[in-house]
């Protein structure tokens, strides 16, 4: 195979990761230094029910999985082995050493003023080194939506950010253009305050974001194409504008606090995981009515069944998307059900 960003010499470079390593890796805690916890990674798709999470954690959502009778699939498992976020074949060794020079620029000049200090009281950072910014945050954008199917740029922005990243010496007008947003969550405390971050790609009400632990990344094809949407908190109505670099002087990030960051993170359970997993529940029920009695339960019957698992006083708040809750419920749905026909 070609190298997909010289698209001249051979692929041969394996284990390439096309979210930079030295960003991710205290999130996912790849070492297993800390096994209690591994970090949030997933995608997230409007075409798919499901968040996709893509290795193995002690989650309630897999024993949820579990419980319900479902095994993960060959292909979950052989992904969950793959060291995360990274592809064999798709770039070759000199690439992959232009795409090191791009990520240690950064890491040295930029990430310092970042991580490790407190920036309590601290709304937004100004970089003049705006094209260390640009190159470092697009080749995340162009690398991700080479090598994932699920973070389908437009082809025109792809070609475009890979014009702009091949050739240095492209015009400056060409990479200041881009759309670029970029969010820093403040991360206080040991290696473990990390693992609450979030890693992942998702397309969110059609704009293209990265989660990318202590940062999140957005991105538009244009001008006409920026689109504020709630992002679990991240993105604010009123600042969205200003915090989505163009053609700027000087390249603004938007800092969110400790406290704030994490209530982030908490955000996206409340809304991402629990909102898949009722759909879960919706179409588990409606196979199983289906099994039963041979038809599709009715709009309101299953309304029921989901506002049950949500609102019934049957357990603690704590236990209530646990899979022995679950199953306890849905088997004393199941039960009245029979016995009211
Ligand atoms: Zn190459």
């Amino acid at each position: 195979m070609t190298c997909k960003f010289c698209q001249k010499r051979e692929a041969d470079k394996k284990n390439t990761h096309y979210l930079t390593d030295g960003i991710i890796r205290s999130c996912l805690n790849e070492d297993g230094a800390n096994v209690r916890e591994k970090g949030y990674m997933f995608e997230v798709s409007n075409s798919t029910p499901f968040i996709d999470f893509n290795f193995q954690r002690e989650t309630s959502q897999n024993s949820i999985l579990e419980a319900l009778g479902r095994e993960p699939t060959e292909e979950e498992i052989a992904n969950a082995k793959q060291i995360a976020y990274s592809v064999d074949y798709v770039f070759c060794r000199t690439c992959e050493g232009f795409f090191t020079e791009i990520e240690e620029q950064f890491s040295q000049t930029i990430l310092p003023r970042l991580r490790g200090n407190d920036l309590t009281g601290t709304s937004e950072l100004s970089f003049p080194e705006k094209t260390i910014m640009r190159q470092f945050f697009l080749l995340q954008v162009w690398r991700t939506s080479i090598c994932d199917p699920i973070f389908n740029i437009p082809p025109a922005l792809q070609n475009e950010l890979r014009e702009i990243l091949f050739d240095k010496d492209i015009s400056e007008q060409r990479i200041n253009a881009i759309p670029l947003n970029v969010t820093y969550l403040n991360t206080l405390g040991d290696d473990f305050e990390y693992t609450k971050n979030l890693v992942g790609i998702g397309i969110i009400d059609g704009n293209y974001v990265i989660f990318f632990n202590d940062f999140t990344i957005q991105v538009f094809e244009n001008e006409a194409s920026i689109k504020y949407v709630d992002i679990y908190g991240i993105n604010a109505k009123d600042t969205f504008n200003h915090f989505t670099n163009r053609n700027e002087e000087s390249f603004i990030i938007k800092v969110i606090n400790n406290t704030e960051r994490i209530e982030v993170s908490n955000a996206y359970f409340r809304q991402e995981k629990v909102e898949k997993q009722l759909n879960f529940y919706k179409e588990i029920f409606q196979k199983q009515c289906l099994a039963s009695f041979g038809q599709m339960p009715s709009e309101r019957l299953t309304a029921a069944f989901i506002n049950g698992i949500i609102h019934d006083k049957d357990c603690t708040d704590a236990t209530r998307y646990t899979a022995d809750r679950i199953l306890k419920y849905s088997y004393s749905f199941f039960e009245r059900l029979y016995n009211y026909r």
